[in-house]
């Protein structure tokens, strides 16, 4: 017998539309019908008449340490994380050991995720051999055996040559180039922005123009060699500014910020926060209302979740030896609609946007989209009940967090991947994973 979830009277956003108290009958792995009144026999109901249905988020920036590190974030565990907050699609960064820069690798990461990851994860590869950002790795190879993207992950490629020869090979590939843009020699290993905090707390900061000379870098050479090129983890005003510029005279540039640059400042670093250690760093209040308005307006085009997870050690140390990352799968989505739309600087359908439709529009997945046909990947979450953040309860395997004690809204109560149901309210669905 054919599984069948009938979801009831919930109110549905996607990235252009918003309808109220219609039914979505799921059948096998589809949306076969959405109506009003949908009246069937033999199948699960879910009355959402409070709740809001929305496309399954796909998340654009995460970095799992599988292979690698059996101690820290596997597929596994990324991948009830993911779906616990929301996400039915999540890629993967290749800076890791080994680093994800040939077609074998690819294929393993692939088959592997397959069997582990409860979410559809599509990963990225390399553009440089072993992101070091010197030789170019094989592009085309690991196009051929499924990567969505290319990014050196949270390595900036510091050689401006080696960018252009990039720029000039991928224009073969029709694949989205995706970077960070950090200059090394200003950042000073970037562990928190530079200015009046960083002064106060000793430790040398990282300045704006660590991120902006590279960007600006970036962005010059993608115009004058026609490349794809998507910035990651926009995190100052004077980058939306430049972006802004370059948009504004018809470059196809893309770009993402993620919750701890709209919603955090250098402040949150008081007391040597090592929680708030992410590279780049949180800036000023100034930036952090740069880049909400720049998610008003369009000029960021999508939110990543940055889900950098590590163990708890690597955070239990000094400020200067702390891992750089926010476990962040679990809060993003919440964070996003209490910051932004609760707020009033966002609509909902700005949200998905941002979430789940151009995400997926960037790497070409079809996905972000609730229609009749489409794959049931879906979220539904209540508006109004209150979320509690208790990181000792992330399924993830980071269970820390900057935002750990704060009440947000927007609880998600389930998500299907590929029609598969996951209810937050019941633990056997998303099994525990191992201490
Ligand atoms: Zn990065």
């Amino acid at each position: 017998m054919i599984a069948r979830t009938l979801i009831k009277n919930g109110t549905i956003f996607t990235h252009n539309k918003t309808i109220y108290n219609k039914d979505i009958l799921i059948e096998d792995k589809k949306i076969v019908q959405i109506d009003t009144g949908i009246d069937v026999e033999n199948c699960e109901i879910i009355d959402a008449s409070d709740l809001y249905i929305v496309p399954g988020l796909v998340d654009m920036h995460c970095k799992i340490q599988d292979p690698g590190y059996d101690n820290k974030e596997t597929m596994r565990t990324a991948g009830q994380s993911a779906i616990a907050g929301g996400f039915t699609t999540i890629t993967c960064n290749p800076d890791l050991i080994p680093c994800v820069d040939n077609k074998a690798i690819v294929e393993y990461v692939m088959s592997k995720a397959k069997n582990e990851c409860d979410a559809h994860l599509v990963p990225y590869g390399s553009l440089t051999k072993a992101c070091e950002g010197e030789q170019l790795a094989e592009i085309g190879e690991m196009q051929l055996a499924g990567v969505a993207a290319v990014s050196d992950g949270d390595k900036a490629i510091q050689d401006a040559s080696v960018v252009k020869n990039l720029f000039l090979y991928c224009s073969m590939f029709d694949l989205p180039i995706i970077t960070h843009c950090e200059d090394t020699s200003l950042s000073n290993d970037s562990n928190i922005n530079e200015g009046t905090i960083a002064s106060y707390l000793g430790i040398l900061g990282a300045p704006v123009s660590a991120e902006t000379v590279h960007l600006m870098r970036n962005l010059l050479l993608a115009e004058e060699y026609d490349a794809d090129l998507h910035i990651t983890h926009v995190s100052t005003a004077k980058s939306v500014e430049l972006i802004r510029m370059f948009k504004r005279q018809g470059s196809k540039v893309t770009c993402e910020t993620s919750p701890q640059y709209f919603t955090l400042n250098e402040e949150a670093a008081m007391g040597y926060n090592t929680l708030i250690k992410v590279n780049p760093p949180v800036r000023t209040e100034e930036d952090v209302y740069a880049i909400v308005k720049a998610l008003h307006d369009g000029v960021i085009d999508v939110i990543s979740s940055d889900h950098n997870p590590d163990t708890i050690d690597s955070k239990e140390v000094e400020f200067d030896l702390a891992s750089f990352g926010i476990s962040s799968f679990e809060t993003a989505f919440s964070v996003a609609y209490t910051c932004l739309v609760d707020a009033g600087y966002l609509t909902m359908e700005q949200l998905v946007e941002k979430m789940s439709y151009t995400p997926s529009r960037i790497l070409t997945l079809n996905k972000g989209v609730i229609a009749e046909g489409a794959a049931a990947d879906l979220m539904i979450f209540d508006p109004n009940e209150d979320y509690f953040i208790d990181a000792s309860k992330f399924k993830s395997k980071a269970r820390y967090s900057p935002y750990d004690g704060l009440t947000l809204k927007g609880v998600v109560k389930y998500t299907f991947v590929d029609g598969k149901k996951f209810d937050m309210a019941d633990t056997e669905d998303i099994i525990p994973h191992e201490l």
